[in-house]
């Protein structure tokens, strides 16, 4: 419902260069680093993500479990997509005082996560170069400069 390993086989490194990104949710109680190259900056336009972040989409550092450290306590919906087994899909994580979500992890992949751009706090140099879920793509959005663009994953 995120972005699956498809996703960082057909784009490889991203073309962002960053050593190390911070960000936090709205009330401060959750902060993040994220450290090294990241493999993807994508968009998600799943309905999942749309009605997380209350938006149109979702914006994604996609990276490794292991680049990233936060402090502060996060909540967790386990959100099994449309999966009617139940099975969880992807672990939301989220600050449970104010709701941000701030990092989405992928059960079936090997510790790839999606950490919420919009939790940057310096988002000068986001650019997203992959959408995915074009099949829920609000009508009225349109991106430039993307690279690659999945109907699903
Ligand atoms: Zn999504
Ligand atoms: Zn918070």
């Amino acid at each position: 419902m995120v972005l699956s390993p498809v996703i960082w086989r057909v784009t490889g490194r991203s073309n962002v260069d960053i050593m190390s990104m911070t960000g936090r949710c709205l009330c401060g109680a959750v902060t993040w680093e994220l450290s090294g190259d990241i493999i993807a900056t994508a968009v998600c336009h799943c309905e999942h993500c749309q009605r997380q972040s209350g938006g149109a989409f979702s914006v994604n550092l996609v990276a490794h479990e292991s680049q990233l450290s936060v402090d502060g306590d996060l909540s967790v919906y386990g959100d099994p997509g449309n999966d009617p087994t139940g099975t969880v899909h992807v672990e939301r994580r989220f600050c449970g005082t104010c709701g941000s979500p701030i990092v989405s992890a992928l059960t079936g992949t090997e510790g790839v996560i999606a950490v919420k751009a919009g939790t940057l706090n310096d988002r000068s140099t986001v650019r997203p170069n992959v959408q995915a879920w074009c099949v829920d793509r609000q009508p009225w959005v349109e991106l430039d400069g993307m690279d690659v663009s999945l109907d699903r994953e």
